[in-house]
């Protein structure tokens, strides 16, 4: 099932957004994850968060994933810098 392609998730809030905005109405935090990677949809949340997102430059769908910090109070007090993302293709046979 594919997701809904006009609505795109906050990675700051998990708020859901029109594709069509650039920044979140609920915490105005930019949609676009490094300027590049949109948020469709939470894959999971184990030790971390995993999403699908889609590289808004070259249209492909990728997989974000945010390591859990073990010292981290509040993720969101945390700035961009300090979260650990990571950005991966997504692989052709992902089983969900
Ligand atoms: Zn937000």
């Amino acid at each position: 099932m594919e997701p809904n392609s006009a609505q795109c998730l906050c990675w700051g809030c998990g708020e859901q957004a029109s594709i069509s905005r650039k920044t979140c109405n609920g915490c105005r935090e930019s949609l676009l994850l490094h300027d590049q990677y949109r948020i469709v949809r939470v894959l999971g949340q184990n030790n971390g968060i995993t999403w699908e997102g889609i590289d808004e430059q070259t249209r492909q769908r990728v997989v974000i994933k945010e390591q859990s910090i073990a010292t981290l109070a509040s993720w969101k007090e945390q700035e961009l810098f300090q979260r650990e993302i990571m950005v991966m293709q997504k692989p052709d046979r992902l089983v969900l």
